[in-house]
């Protein structure tokens, strides 16, 4: 039987649903939600990433400015714009887009942002939060795993999880989120003996390797629940045929567009999964909906008041 698919835009439209509703009250209140975003340069890449986020903050409500610092600029100079929002009431959230030049010490300039306006959660403050199970900033793509993992009522309490990846961003914070959430958790990376064989003890496996359709079905035990993190470009027609001959949609896109977006996990994993999420539209719409949701839970946590339940496991 074909696996369930996971629907990222319809569960990301959701949580911007329910954000905007947070705002709106919020609003009632006098009090509305700010993101800063900080873009240095002009990486092409982030340039969309950047638009995303500050569309999203005007779809649900939140106030959004940009600041476009110059492509040479010094890690002095961005630790002066980051204090300065730090100090700033009216901002809630502040989000440094990576990369940054390579002249800039990234860790320094990210390590100066306020915890409590950390909306990625990478700071070391959050991420102690997160592994001693406090409230705090949780970042934003992990966070999306989980909610899809919950809105869809797969039991994670108990079950065998396996990560693959160990990145800060991703591959941590997930496997923390997970065993926070009762599962018992095995990361793998570019080390681990027998991937495979351990791939197929997952009940949740989650994939977050960054190499395209790396996982194939002999990972994958049979109804297990496949999360696809992967987001990688094909641009080679070989390499395109090979994981999507005969799928008619596809074929027609990569025509037009020359390239195509794939996971990490091979499509035909979808023929032994219980769930997947597929690539686009799985994990990915999720960053950005965590992203607002981060957005008002900093607001509402720095005027400590309550704290919403979701995304805390
Ligand atoms: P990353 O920092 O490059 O980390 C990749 C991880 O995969 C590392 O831990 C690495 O192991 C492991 N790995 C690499 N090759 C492997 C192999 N052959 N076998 C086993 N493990 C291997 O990447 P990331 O930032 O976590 O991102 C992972 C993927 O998620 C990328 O495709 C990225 O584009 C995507 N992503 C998507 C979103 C979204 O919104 N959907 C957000 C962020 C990232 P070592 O530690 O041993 O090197």
């Amino acid at each position: 039987m074909p696996a369930t698919i996971l629907d990222g835009v319809k569960i990301a439209h959701d949580i911007r649903g329910e954000v905007a509703a947070e705002v709106k009250a919020m609003a009632a209140a006098g009090v509305r939600p700010g993101l800063a975003v900080v873009h240095v340069g002009h990486n092409p890449a982030s340039e969309i990433y950047v638009h995303g986020k500050v569309k999203a903050c005007e779809e649900v409500g939140i106030y959004s400015e940009q600041h476009t610092p110059p492509e040479n600029s010094t890690t002095a100079g961005l630790l002066v714009l980051v204090a300065d929002l730090n100090r700033r009431k009216e901002i809630d959230g502040i989000l440094v887009q990576l990369p940054l030049p390579p002249q800039v010490d990234a860790k320094k300039v990210l390590m100066a942002v306020d915890p409590a306006k950390d909306v990625d959660g990478f700071h070391p403050v959050n991420v102690g939060f997160l592994s001693t199970q406090r409230p705090g900033m949780v970042p934003c793509t992990p966070a999306g795993v989980i909610e899809i993992l919950k809105r869809s009522n797969i039991s994670i309490a108990g079950q065998e999880a396996v990560v693959v990846g160990r990145s800060d961003i991703v591959g941590k914070p997930a496997a923390m989120l997970l065993l926070n959430a009762n599962a018992t958790v095995t990361v793998c990376h570019s080390k681990t003996h027998d991937l495979p064989g351990v791939c197929r003890r997952a009940d949740i496996l989650v994939a977050a390797i960054g190499r395209a359709a790396m996982i194939t079905r002999d990972f994958v035990k049979p109804g297990a629940t496949v999360i696809d993190v992967g987001m990688n470009k094909v641009t080679d027609p070989k390499e395109f045929a090979r994981l999507f001959s005969g799928n008619a949609k596809r074929e027609e896109a990569f025509r037009k567009n020359g390239s195509t977006l794939v996971g990490d996990v091979h499509p035909e994993v979808a023929e032994v999964a219980g769930a997947i999420t597929p690539v686009p539209g799985g994990v990915g719409p999720l960053t950005i909906a965590m992203l607002m949701f981060n957005t008002v839970n900093a607001a509402k946590l720095r005027r400590a008041s309550h704290v919403p339940e979701f995304s805390r496991a």
